[in-house]
């Protein structure tokens, strides 16, 4: 099932017309034939529908999850750690955060900060918490994953370099694009995963790849900080990393989930 977030038509962007649904037609169809069926509330727990259903391209699409953290891998594939000099990769997973008013949608612009002169694209795997987890061991860990979707771990690459701390290079608005919907039927472990910038194919990986697997990732993490639902886990990127500037559309495409795509603005 695809759980998709979005306003409603007509609603202006009212609160009360924002909504969770599932995205419906063919897995295979292109996106002008995919209709959104609304549903009651949220989707942790049994789905029941309202019965308003709308072709997907009348509605707005939003982030399909606003999360209370995003936590990231870095450096969870061997080619990345190498083309960043570091190699080999981190055997304790490296974890850092990003903040949840870096997430935005489908559609919505990555908007690059007057502060840096160097942002890069980092097209990844994310994993949507479903229940708390805490103290996870690894054998229950995808138990508690409600569904994937795409990312993009933007990073201003300039400010990684020059600070200790990935905080501030990891963290400004729009930084972090999620979608376009959650994939809750979806085994996570050998899906391709393609980043293209105004077309052209950036990065080409498999999620395979992954020195730490996702039931590791969850197991790590969840010793060190209770995920909640809705929780994110951007899981890492293949190498091909590389810069954005305005005007450009990056596109993150993983099989089973779909496209991602956000245009490139400055802020
Ligand atoms: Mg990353």
């Amino acid at each position: 099932m695809r759980i998709a977030r979005f306003v409603q038509p007509g609603s202006a962007n009212a609160p009360s017309g924002v909504t969770w649904g599932t995205v419906e037609g063919q897995p295979d169809a292109t996106r002008d034939a995919l209709t959104v069926a609304a549903i009651d509330g949220h989707p942790f727990g049994p789905i029941t529908f309202t019965g308003d259903r709308w072709a997907i391209d009348d509605v707005r699409l939003l982030s399909p999850i606003l999360p209370s953290k995003v936590v990231a891998l870095g450096k969870n594939y061997a080619d990345h750690a190498k083309e960043m000099g570091d190699a080999p990769p981190p055997e304790t997973p490296m974890i850092f955060m990003k903040p949840s008013t870096s997430v935005i949608g489908d559609g919505d612009a990555v908007r690059l900060p007057a502060s840096s002169n160097e942002v890069h694209y980092e097209g990844e795997l994310a994993v949507v918490m479903g229940r708390p987890a805490r103290n996870v061991a690894r054998e229950d860990a995808l138990a508690y994953v409600l569904g994937y979707a795409a990312a993009n771990d933007v990073t201003a690459r300039d400010q990684q370099r020059a600070d200790v701390q990935f905080t501030r290079s990891k963290s400004y608005d729009s930084f972090c694009p999620l979608g376009p919907w959650i994939e809750t039927v979806l085994d996570p472990a050998d899906l391709r995963l393609v980043t293209r910038v105004n077309g052209k194919v950036k990065q080409d990986g498999r999620t395979s790849q992954m020195v730490h697997d996702i039931a590791t990732q969850i197991a790590f993490i969840s010793g060190v900080m209770t995920l909640l639902p809705g929780d994110v886990i951007l899981t890492g990127t293949p190498a091909g990393v590389g810069p954005i500037v305005a005007g450009d559309l990056v596109e993150i495409e993983i099989e089973g989930i779909g496209i991602l795509r956000n245009p490139v603005v400055r802020a």
